[in-house]
């Protein structure tokens, strides 16, 4: 038996993948523990969006190094897909495994023999085209199931494609399975997600299902409260998601979409595929059958070639739309792709400016959206964390609640009433809480 030690970074499918990925360590008698209690093996999961991702990597390695200098090291993920020779010269790594083979990790490095060289075991993107189903579960309050991978679209700016292949998807029927078996878990919200998850149904390049009718079968699973959709790209949020999500009782009004710019010059640029006012009419039809429904947007600030105006553009766009809160991208050059080498370059400071302007905005759009919300009743989903005596939750519609501390309450579902914003911005709730009993 071995100690395993894992480390993740990037988005929420990386974590789906690390938990999975210890599961199968778990499987064979190891035992997962923490990065600093002296592992045998370091498993470092690695993300290509990570702004120096390079650096990222050679200090965490150097980090296990020093825990443990004769530990075994070995780097997965997007990074060690696109550069799997930079990274097998990292001193101290032991092995680097790509997209297709970050699975079968536990076979292949049998033993985790540490060898004079760097073993690399990582195919071309295109060999990564097997689907591995994978959920985090790295609280008892809510997990990433991922139902989608890799991705088909070739907007200029994005790397992801390279790094995890082709779209690919999970089967509704295994899907359920899935979900089944989390809800023996105390788990009470499963956040579906991929990398293009409203492209869902792809299965050997074959569009065989839908992601309506995935939302539709997992409605009826038993045992699990809450599903939300972790994001959904715009010209895939079709109507009949809406009207379904709408009427659900377990999926939950919160719609993360991006947007990436308001400006349809750059949304071309970019290779997008819709443009401003098709944006519009998603965030519209939205409201107008959910008008409390929560509404997140990633945008990309800096981009090659966004001027001025097409800056203002976008945070005009932005300013008149009826959302709730941004999640703002600083534009950085990602090597091989379209954009980097396109004219118009931003100069860093104009970028910096930019994403401030955006994150006062969605600070003041957040702001906003729990306003419109205090005085009424929404069910808050406890989680596991005390500040100050104080614990934490997410209402359905995703605003962040702050109520004294009951360990009674911790993966609980409670209906409370909104009543005040405190200092830090969150919404406080009344102390009697009430219990729900959803299903
Ligand atoms: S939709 Fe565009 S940004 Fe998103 S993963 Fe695919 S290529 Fe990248």
């Amino acid at each position: 038996m071995k100690k395993v030690a894992f480390y993740t970074l990037g988005c929420k499918l990386n974590y789906s993948e690390t938990s999975t990925i210890s599961r199968l360590f778990e499987e064979k008698g190891h035992k997962k523990v923490d990065f600093t209690d002296t592992p045998d093996i370091f498993i470092i999961n690695t993300c290509s969006v990570t702004e120096n991702a390079d650096k990222k990597c050679h200090k965490i390695v150097r980090e296990a190094r020093s825990i443990s200098p004769d530990a075994y090291v070995a780097i997965i993920g997007c990074y060690a897909q696109l550069k799997p020779k930079e990274i097998a010269e990292i001193p101290g790594v032991d092995a680097v495994l790509g997209a297709a083979e970050k699975f079968r990790l536990v076979e292949l490095l049998d033993g985790f023999v540490r060898q004079p060289q760097a073993q690399v075991f990582a195919s071309d993107i295109e060999k990564a085209n097997r689907f591995n189903t994978s959920y985090s579960l790295h609280d008892r309050t809510r997990t990433f199931l991922k139902v989608q991978d890799g991705c088909d679209y070739s907007c200029t700016f994005c790397t992801i494609p390279l790094a995890r292949g082709n779209s690919r998807s999970d089967s509704i029927a295994n899907i359920v399975k899935t979900a089944e078996e989390i809800a023996t878990t105390e788990v009470r919200e499963i956040v579906l997600t991929g990398v293009n998850t409203g492209d869902f149904g792809l299965q050997e390049g074959k569009r065989v299902e839908r992601f309506v009718d995935l939302i539709k079968a997992l409605d009826q699973v038993e045992g699990i409260d809450r599903f939300r959709i972790s994001s959904i790209e715009p010209n895939l949020l079709t109507d009949e998601i809406i009207a379904f999500v709408s009427q659900s009782q377990r999926f939950v009004p919160h719609f993360h979409i991006p947007l990436q710019s308001g400006s349809n010059k750059v949304l071309k640029l970019m290779k997008r595929r819709y443009l401003r006012e098709l944006y519009h009419d998603r965030v519209n039809t939205i409201k107008s059958r959910m008008p409390h429904c929560c509404i997140g947007v990633d945008v990309i600030v800096g981009f090659p070639g966004e001027t001025d105006e097409d800056f203002l553009e976008t945070y005009q766009f932005l300013n008149e739309l009826n959302i709730s809160y941004l999640h703002v991208f600083t534009y950085s050059e990602r090597e091989n792709t379209p954009a980097a080498s396109m004219s118009g370059k931003v100069p860093a400071h104009v970028r910096a400016e930019r994403s401030k302007m955006l994150h006062i905005l969605s600070d003041k759009k957040r702001r906003k959206f729990y306003e419109e919300n205090l005085e009424r009743e929404a069910t808050v989903l406890f989680e596991n964390d005390v500040e100050e005596g104080m614990m934490h939750g997410f209402t359905e519609n995703y605003i962040r609640v702050v109520a004294k501390y009951d360990p009674v309450l911790v993966n609980e579902l409670r209906k409370v009433k909104l009543l005040q914003i405190q200092a830090k911005g969150l919404v406080e709730v009344e102390d009697a809480v009430s219990e729900v009993h959803l299903h």
